[in-house]
């Protein structure tokens, strides 16, 4: 069978008129989960599906879900898309490009009369980013077991709204459960928000996992004291210590490296005066690397540097891990359905393990999942000025129509 070929214009004119929505004066969009334009971007999406003959359901998150049927019911249905939801201000592609590209997946089977053994569904998740409602990927969360409806629900944004009274709000409240269903697999298209496919002039990245990742909280204790009477030798200094430590996350990161990332993002200063010795440092240190192993190697040499810090300095050091997410290893067969599409279509692509998060991340612990990349503009993401090619785009909705295909002949089991 001779693969249809998706409609690369039709995808861009879709992504352009759903950018329409939320549209911000330097090319991007504003639709923060669960906000109007949020609401006008789901009512576009749910009315291009129904145009497109699915079925759509909604379950009590605001996911949406909208079915093409399979020839054998008795096969799990495949899911792909990604989430609608932007940063404020976000990009154009972040997101939509995976849910629109997946729309244009089905409407492709349309047009060619092709009639797949699974079903196919189309799906969007509620607040992927994380940007009203922390942490992110909350709503993929929930239909994965990671995160319970009630906790959701009761998370708040920035001005003390909660979830569900934000979900009420904008009337997307659906009936259905929020849960996981049996299914074959999960595919999300996405855009790199990286700089290596662009580097390496690669039009896809086979993503074969996405990068581990371990926060820490340290807090500082010196002595405040006056900066014009205290010698240097009687000091406490909370801050010189926290330079040190600052000097050996780097140190630890670049000795894990290329792949193992370091970053002390956040240090709060007390009492933060010029002419006061600091008494305390609050920081946090994110170390990220594709392997389990090596964060531990990575997390050990923190200790041990603590310790040393500990020992050669007047101050006292409390650091606590707060957080500790596993690297993920997307599904095997399922990548070697994205494998089988960029080898079809004889596209440049490499193997790329994700530096983000997705909603794929939960989304695998319940259901055979992998991605599919395609180059930003340098890298840049949650920016304004996000950019994709529309030949990348129209790449990566092909890639992601042949894994679907490669998946569904597969035998079913
Ligand atoms: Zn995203």
């Amino acid at each position: 069978m001779s693969t249809p070929r998706v409609d690369g214009e039709r995808l861009w004119s879709d992504l352009m008129t759903l950018a329409a929505i939320g549209a911000l004066p330097r090319g991007g969009c504003d639709r923060l989960a669960l906000t109007d334009a949020d609401r006008d971007g789901r009512n576009l999406f749910v009315h291009w599906c129904r145009e497109a003959g699915l079925a759509v359901s909604i379950d009590a998150m605001g996911n949406v879900f909208a079915r093409r049927e399979g020839s054998d019911g008795s096969l799990p249905p495949v899911f792909a898309g990604s989430h609608l939801d932007t940063q404020s201000p976000g990009g154009k592609f972040d997101g939509p490009l995976g849910v629109l590209a997946a729309l244009e997946v089905v409407r492709t089977l349309d047009r060619a009369g092709i009639t797949t053994r699974r079903a196919i569904e189309v799906v969007n998740w509620t607040n992927e980013e994380g940007s009203r409602f922390a942490p992110p990927m909350l709503c993929s969360g929930v239909y994965a077991g990671i995160f319970s409806r009630e906790k959701v629900d009761a998370t708040l944004d920035i001005d003390g709204v909660r979830f569900a009274d934000a979900i009420e709000a904008i009337g997307w409240r659906g009936t259905n459960k929020a849960g996981s269903t049996k299914l074959s697999a999960y595919f999300e298209l996405h855009i790199e928000q990286g700089p290596i496919l662009e580097a390496e002039n690669k039009t896809i990245g086979i993503v074969t996992g996405v990068q581990g990742m371990r926060w820490y909280e340290a807090t500082i204790t010196g002595r405040e004291a006056h900066s014009a009477s205290t010698p240097m030798n009687c000091r406490s200094d909370s801050l010189v210590t926290a330079a040190r430590l600052i000097l050996a996350v780097r140190e630890i990161a670049d000795a894990h490296g290329p792949a193992g990332l370091g970053t002390i993002g956040r240090l709060q200063v007390r009492p933060n005066s010029s002419n006061v010795i600091p008494g305390e440092v609050f920081l946090t240190v994110d170390f990220r690397h594709p392997q389990d192993r090596i964060l531990d190697s990575m997390e050990s040499a923190l200790q041990n540097a603590v310790q040393d810090l500990i020992r050669s300095s007047s101050t006292g050091l409390r650091l606590n891990r707060i957080l500790n997410c596993p690297p993920v290893v997307f599904d095997v067969s399922c990548v070697a359905a994205v494998r089988t599409g960029v080898e079809k279509e004889r596209l440049a692509a490499r193997e790329i393990v994700s530096g983000p998060g997705h909603d794929a991340v939960y989304v695998s612990k319940v259901v055979p999942t992998s991605m599919i990349f395609v180059p930003c503009a340098g890298g840049l993401s949650h920016n304004e000025a996000e950019s994709i090619t529309q030949a990348d785009a129209t790449a990566g909705a092909q890639v992601l129509l042949d894994a679907v295909l490669a998946l569904d002949d597969r035998a079913a089991v």
